[in-house]
């Protein structure tokens, strides 16, 4: 039998039915922080992530779903086709300030493990167009709000501020020369990343990795004075919306594109792969693309991990079970009958069903209280002889008789 790429998801009714809802409750969110959606194609041209998440990163390197040309790679992220999108379509023009957000699956040829696909899902919101501390206190708030109005509340918000460019490459000087002190105690991924992309060494989960890392410099203590203040001013702003965090100096993020704020909000019920948000400000990304410089802020949140959370902490999802009526038939004319009246029905938006398998009454019944039937209606020779069916409300077992001419009037209550 041939089987699902290793990596991706089957997401059968009853999981679909708990995605709908998560993506409705996102929506209505999203709008009530006047963040309004975006979609963008499957696919972008390759060179749009190489310039923009990094050539040296795990993703662009490594990770990227490219056509066999290389001129298209399935999208691993959201950040630069939004960016692009928004610089394409001169959205500038129209305002200042564009707050849009997108539910949509990404693509990134990573080792499967619990809470890591190939295939998998982000909600994400953009802040784009100002640089001000205000614009990272909402985005961020917004990240933890959502969060809370699913009752998520055992997370850890981390938090820096990784600079710019300049004060980076200050920084990235030094850190190399520390590390190659220690290049023979580096694990062996480490050792790679330290000529290519020695940042993302402090994301090593490596215990002998996390040792040295201890003791190496820190990016805050490069920073200016610019990059101190907003860091102050967005700190307070998160404190004095109640919102816990910690700082954690070592927090980088993977992508070439970050600048300035970067977070993440860890969830301890995942496991290792306990990141759920990950976001920051990337105020070069625009520039990087060919755009206007564009300062903005974003993060994104993987649905599925979302949902092991969700499951962890046992909510509640709406039970979806929308009134339905079933049809029991006995022999072809009332079959016959039945087809017809159901197709009435629903183009007046009732929810009807009746067997399809020419099965027994009581196969039917069996069928009907598997759905959930709130009416089941009995048509046989008898019914069509009299030309009146039989209405079985389930709830309460009650009995009434209509016309059959009165069946597309009557009130199913
Ligand atoms: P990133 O775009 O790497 O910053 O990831 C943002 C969020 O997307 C993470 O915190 C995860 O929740 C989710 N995520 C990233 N990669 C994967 C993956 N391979 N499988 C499932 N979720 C992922």
């Amino acid at each position: 039998m041939i089987t699902k790429p290793k990596g991706t998801i089957d997401f059968l009714p009853e999981d679909t039915i708990k995605r709908q809802h998560i993506e409705e409750k996102l929506r209505l969110i999203s709008s009530v922080f006047n963040y309004k959606e975006i979609r963008t194609p499957t696919f972008e041209k390759t060179e749009l992530f190489k310039r923009s998440i990094g050539e040296e990163t795990d993703i662009v390197s490594k990770e990227m779903y490219s056509f066999s040309d290389n001129e298209f790679t399935l999208k691993p992220e959201m950040t630069a086709p939004v960016i692009r999108a928004y610089l394409e379509n001169n959205l500038q023009n129209i305002s200042p300030v564009h707050k849009l957000y997108y539910i949509s699956n990404m693509f990134r040829h990573e080792r499967p493990q619990a809470g890591r696909f190939r295939e998998f899902s982000q909600f994400g919101a953009e802040l784009i167009g100002s640089n001000d501390y205000s614009a990272d206190i909402e985005l961020i708030s917004f990240g933890h709000y959502f969060l809370s109005a699913f009752g998520i509340k055992e997370i850890r918000i981390k938090i820096n501020n990784i600079g710019n460019i300049s004060e980076r490459s200050l920084y990235i000087n030094d850190l190399k020369q520390f590390l190659e002190s220690y290049k023979n105690d580096l694990s062996e991924d480490s050792r790679k990343r330290l000529s290519r992309n020695p940042l993302r060494i402090l994301d090593s989960k490596d215990k002998k990795d996390r040792e040295i890392i201890s003791n190496a410099p820190v990016l805050y203590d490069f920073l200016g004075s610019r990059n101190r203040l907003h860091f102050q001013n967005v700190l307070e702003g998160l404190s004095d919306l109640g919102i816990n965090y910690d700082i954690d100096y070592s927090l980088v993020r993977g992508l070439d594109y970050y600048t300035s704020t970067t977070f993440e909000i860890l969830s301890d019920t995942l496991g290792s792969q306990n990141a759920l948000l990950g976001g920051g400000r990337y105020d070069l990304l625009s520039e990087q693309i060919g755009g206007k410089s564009t300062p903005a802020i974003g993060f994104a949140c993987g649905l599925e991990r979302m949902s092991m959370v969700l499951d962890a902490i046992k909510y509640k999802f709406p039970e979806y079970n929308p009134p339905m009526l079933y049809f029991v038939t006995s022999g072809e004319p009332a079959k016959k009958k039945v087809l017809l009246l159901i197709s009435k029905l629903r183009t007046q938006g009732i929810i009807c069903e009746t067997d399809l398998l020419s099965r027994s009454i009581k196969a039917q019944m069996k069928e009907a209280n598997r759905f959930n039937a709130k009416f089941v209606i009995v048509i046989g020779e008898n019914e069509l002889e009299a030309n009146e069916i039989r209405i079985k409300r389930m709830i309460d077992g009650s009995e009434v008789r209509i016309n059959f001419d009165n069946l597309t009037n009557y009130s199913f209550e």
